[in-house]
């Protein structure tokens, strides 16, 4: 008898018969095993379906009688059993059916050769290799032979002549006399890079890392499940401490997991991986369904010692799992935005608490949640607080943009005391970044006269104007519109271009400091695959002094050159309707100031602000981590906000407002009456809204929320799970339930 579930269809769980002539005729006990898809006959009029069998089993129904499955999908299991409890697991956390999780946490790929090439891999024979000193050879002949011995594997025609320092004439002559033997093999991208890889060994740990591998050690010594919360500033070795971490994992014979934010996924960071370990996998959401899928089947037969990736690998099919490391664990690209919205650090630990494996959260900035749970002793705190090498944190200047704006009007984007740090650097031979996290031209076009604003009629924020495409572009939903002429309320024809962008920034930089090439880098000029990685790349080279960009410039970047970074307005993220905003503008800050001072040369952070008082801002300008969550921890206690409290956030949208409006009223009702009836003191479970969202109407979607708060996630979810499964579906509007939410538009 089979147990399946509906990824379509309705939730919960069902039982089938399964027949005798479905058993696989090699292995009759595994029969319809857990974990692949079998085709059952559900509803009426003989349809069938495709579910996930989720188990297997003898127990006798009374009474009911079953149909019978139809067929076994998948030659072999999709899923293990871990892999089945954790998806139950994700079902109830996140209140989203475990069909919808299974659906998405097994890749839609198929069977397939794309992505592998053919190789021709050489090595020297035995007998050969033995009387390699008595062979006459000519010196190129001889220095091929001796390299190809060294080499503790076979290796490509390519690699073979970049270590021998020669052509690959040399190489045929030697294949001719019969003295190098070649096979050819199919090996996929990744396995061909691990090619070229020059290894690294280990680097010898300082003073503050030792204590750090120590602590992970006794973690994986004891095979026992424990959170290391690996707080180091940027550049204090984390990577290096976690590295060694996981050669110990991959000694032991076991499997280790590594989750990076999808944009520190750079070959620079793959790269270091490839240098230490023999056998790699990287998983990433660019990758096609095939070569998903082939990464799988590699993972799921042992063949992968390291699995890097974001988000989504950690549902990789590792069968001995060792560690799963979270680097950068504070970043929001963790959770994900879509059914199941679970956040993958929250999986990591749900998944290795099953397994039995350590976990490592690693940041310079962990999010506050992660901290709380250190201090409270459910984690164990490791301290790494100074830079390898000693090289000192960068010097922080807070630059008061209300003096600036005083002293002198209108004079754009860059302070004085900016300016002057960047031509210094400039003369100096140094890099600069700049930081904005505002892409486009001008961030709002209105009329001066009458106040009129150009907003994008189906999201009612601001469109912002791009100079290169001469359109106003809603940054939401993408609409493009042209720049109007006129005021279309008043016919004024001064229309006013203000606020800045990365756009407007960057004509600013070329006019004060010509002749000094600036790269740009946002959403708008990394639109191409791969243009990422060559800006970076030359600006790595020095063929650009000067990089200003988005977010994306902030992080994990390491280029020991820059000397001057600087924030052109660290304010942009503190006045959101969020209650992380404060904890954002940290990480931001913190972040990019961490991107100089990384070599002998130092370097220095400029921020600008016209909050320069803020706790975050001035936390941030003086490294302090520590004096940041001691400040703002107890308002978050104050509030229940977490890490005190959880938070469930239901979203109504559709085209109607009073019918959205009315959902999530209805919705609010219910679950006040839910929460009073069954909180210990009722007051602790509160239900705000509904409200327009932060984002009141997006693509033509009006949008309502609600938001619930409890000091006990279980009950919160318990509630809300109730609730939602008494309400009935409203015809033109969906209502979309975020656990744990992160983004609070
Ligand atoms: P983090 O992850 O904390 O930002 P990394 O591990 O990337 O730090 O280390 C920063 C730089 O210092 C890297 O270039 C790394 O190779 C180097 N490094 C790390 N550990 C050591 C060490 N013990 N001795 C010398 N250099 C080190
Ligand atoms: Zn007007
Ligand atoms: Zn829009």
């Amino acid at each position: 008898q089979a147990t399946v579930v509906l990824p379509q269809g309705p939730p919960g769980t069902f039982d089938y018969l399964a027949p005798d002539e479905f058993a696989d005729a090699t292995r009759p006990e595994q029969l319809a095993e857990s974990g692949r898809r079998v085709r059952v006959p559900f509803g009426r009029g003989g349809r069938t379906v495709v579910g996930y069998c989720v188990a297997v089993g003898v127990k006798p129904v009374a009474g009911r009688k079953l149909k019978a499955l139809q067929a076994v999908v998948d030659p072999q299991s999709l899923l293990s059993p871990a892999m089945l409890r954790l998806t139950e697991w994700m079902a109830g956390r996140y209140l989203c059916p475990w069909g919808q999780v299974l659906e998405a946490v097994v890749p839609s790929g198929v069977r397939g050769g794309a992505g592998t090439r053919q190789v021709v891999l050489l090595s020297a024979p035995t007998h050969v290799a033995a009387r390699l000193a008595t062979l006459d050879l000519p010196e190129k002949q001889r220095r091929v032979m001796q390299a190809l011995v060294a080499s503790p594997k076979p290796l490509a025609v390519k690699q073979l002549a970049a270590r021998a320092g020669c052509t690959t004439a040399p190489i045929n002559t030697l294949r001719k006399k019969g003295l190098i033997e070649a096979k050819t093999e199919r090996l996929d991208t990744g396995e061909l890079e691990q090619l070229h890889v020059q290894r690294e060994a280990p680097r010898e740990l300082n003073d503050d890392q030792r204590p750090a591998l120590a602590a992970i050690a006794a973690a994986l010594d004891g095979r026992r499940h424990q959170t290391i919360l690996l707080h180091g500033v940027t550049g204090s070795g984390k990577t290096e401490v976690y590295i060694q971490a996981i050669e110990r994992v991959v000694s032991f014979g076991l499997q280790a997991i590594v989750l990076v934010p999808e944009i520190s996924l750079t070959p620079q960071t793959v790269g270091r991986f490839r240098a230490r370990f023999d056998s790699i996998a990287v998983l990433h959401s660019h990758q096609s369904d095939v070569e998903r899928h082939r990464h799988w089947r590699r993972i799921a037969s042992g063949a992968v010692q390291v699995v890097v990736g974001a988000r989504s690998a950690v549902f990789a099919p590792t069968r001995r799992l060792g560690l799963i490391v979270v680097d950068e664990e504070h970043e929001n690209s963790f959770k994900q935005d879509s059914a199941p919205r679970y956040h993958a650090r929250d999986v990591a630990m749900q998944r290795a608490r099953d397994e039995r494996a350590p976990v490592v959260l690693a940041s310079a900035t962990p999010s506050l949640e992660s901290w709380q749970h250190a201090r409270a002793g459910r984690y164990r705190l490791v301290s790494m607080p100074r830079r390898v090498n000693n090289l000192p944190l960068p010097a922080v200047r807070v630059v008061d943009l209300r003096e600036e704006a005083h002293r002198r009007r209108g004079v754009g984007a860059i302070s004085r005391p900016l300016h002057q740090a960047i031509e210094a650097a400039l003369r100096d031979g140094g890099q600069v970044i700049l930081l904005l996290n505002r892409r486009g031209y001008s961030t709002h076009v209105q009329c001066p006269g009458c106040g009129y604003a150009v907003k994008c009629p189906d999201c009612d924020v601001a469109m912002t104007f791009h100079k290169q495409d001469r359109c106003l572009l809603c940054h939401w939903c993408d609409r493009r519109q042209a720049p109007p002429t006129a005021c279309p309320d008043c016919k004024s024809a001064a229309i006013r271009y203000g606020g800045l962008g990365t756009q407007r920034l960057e004509a600013e930089v070329n006019a004060r400091f010509p002749g000094h090439r600036c790269l740009r880098m946002d959403a708008d000029s990394m639109r191409r695959p791969g243009s990422h990685q060559q800006a970076l790349d030359a600006f790595r080279r020095g063929d650009a002094p000067i990089l200003l960009g988005t977010q994306m410039i902030a992080k994990g970047l390491d280029f020991p050159n820059v000397t001057v970074v600087g924030v052109i307005s660290a304010d942009t993220s503190l006045h959101l309707p969020d209650f992380r905003a404060a904890e954002r503008t940290f990480h931001l800050v913190t972040q990019v100031a961490g991107r100089t001072g990384r070599s002998e040369r130092g370097g220095r952070v400029l921020v600008q602000t016209f909050d320069p008082e803020h706790p975050a801002i001035a936390a941030a300008a003086r490294h302090d981590y520590a004096a940041f969550a001691a400040g703002e921890l107890p308002a978050r206690e104050a509030l229940g906000y977490p890490p005190f409290g959880s938070v469930v956030r239901l979203v109504a949208r559709g085209e109607a407002e009073k019918t959205v409006e009315a959902v999530a009223g209805q919705l609010a009702d219910a679950l006040r009456e839910a929460g009073l009836g069954e909180a210990p003191g009722g007051a602790a479970f509160r239900v705000l809204g509904p409200a327009p969202a932060p984002l009141a109407k997006l693509r033509g979607a009006y949008r309502y929320h609600v938001q619930l708060h409890c000091p006990d996630g279980a009950l919160l979810r318990d509630a809300t799970a109730g609730v939602l499964a008494k309400s009935r579906p409203h015809e033109g509007v969906t209502v979309t339930v975020d656990v744990d939410p992160v983004d609070m538009l």
